[in-house]
């Protein structure tokens, strides 16, 4: 009798489980993103865009001051270093690209899945900036400081849902490449040596600067807009749920202007997600456009617009959590 209400009890947990994984988690989203606090972003980002940190030039004697702080959130929240990288590091060996003169390091934690955990999202920002010149440091508040900060965000969210028992359905790599500004050498190197199958990597989500508002939308009075660059060029679904995500929950001013074919920014080949795009991965870039202190050393983090940031950094983890939790992968055209 007793063995009997023990197997019934059993039962009824792991059916309790499998409800979780089927119909629950997308009831879910909007909860776990509301996880996200604008005070900690601010604190964040008001340490990592400081003058301590030098300006995060890749290569150069400073940029471990980034890494480890990049690397040491990751350990407290006991979020794991990827598979062959050396304490969360991947290593670009001196020599492997022109402009890199000193050896620089991707940093890689990640999430396992449960029922489709050899698939993959790809979350990145990049993690450098333009260190020092003539004596004044390039803080790079915005540029990138505000993806790094935002996928720290993101993370800690998807670590907040597990300790809730909802572990994500699909594997989530939140990658801080570095390199960028000398030619996007961080994610080249990941791409050519990836730590997850390409072929499994379903999509890969980029940030690079999201804190600002350009100066049409400033005029036009619509901060609560983004640019999407590139979500339909290898998926129209990818598009389509990125869409339907925004519209349920945040209703943001989504800006396609940049996916023109004859666009002159070509803003599609310049940032980390393109090394994704050329492995027919599907991406999405999330862009503020830029600004009149875009590679300036006035890129500083009081002009970052918080409430804003904080918004944007939820729809992206709306969209990464959809992504991770949905039944099929985005559908390649
Ligand atoms: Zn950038």
């Amino acid at each position: 009798m007793k063995n009997l209400l023990i197997i019934l009890l059993f039962g009824m947990i792991s059916c309790n489980t499998q409800n979780i994984q089927k119909t629950d988690y997308l009831q879910k989203t909007e909860a776990f993103a509301n996880t996200i606090q604008q005070e900690e972003i601010k604190e964040m980002l008001y340490t990592y865009a400081s003058d301590e940190f030098m300006g995060r030039e890749a290569g150069s004697e400073h940029e471990h001051i980034a890494t480890e702080y990049i690397r040491d959130f990751y350990k407290k929240l006991n979020i794991d270093a990827a598979p062959h990288t050396q304490d969360y590091y991947q290593t670009i060996p001196v020599g492997t690209y022109p402009r890199l003169t000193g050896k620089a390091n991707n940093v890689v934690a990640y999430i396992p899945g449960t029922d489709k955990a050899d698939e993959v999202v790809v979350l990145s920002a990049h993690l450098d900036h333009l260190g020092i010149k003539e004596g004044k440091i390039y803080n790079g508040a915005d540029d990138d400081g505000s993806g790094t900060i935002a996928i720290m965000n993101i993370a800690k969210a998807f670590k907040q849902a597990i300790d809730k028992g909802y572990q994500p359905r699909r594997t989530l790599v939140f990658l801080h490449v570095t390199g960028e500004e000398k030619g996007l050498y961080g994610s080249k190197y990941y791409t050519d040596n990836p730590l997850f199958d390409l072929d499994k990597t379903i999509v890969n989500l980029n940030i690079d600067m999201i804190g600002r508002v350009d100066d049409e939308h400033q005029v036009k009075g619509i901060p609560n807009y983004l640019y999407l660059i590139g979500s339909d060029m290898l998926s129209d679904e990818l598009k389509q749920i990125s869409e339907e995500v925004n519209n349920q929950y945040y209703q943001m001013e989504f800006d396609y202007r940049y996916d023109a074919p004859d666009d002159p920014n070509r803003f599609y080949y310049r940032s980390d997600h393109y090394n994704f795009a050329k492995n027919n991965i599907p991406v999405i870039f999330y862009f503020n456009g830029t600004h009149a202190d875009y590679h300036q050393d006035t890129d500083t983090p009081e002009k970052i617009d918080y409430r804003l940031l904080t918004q944007r950094t939820k729809l992206i983890f709306a969209t990464a959590w959809t992504l991770a939790n949905r039944e099929d992968r985005p559908k390649l055209n």
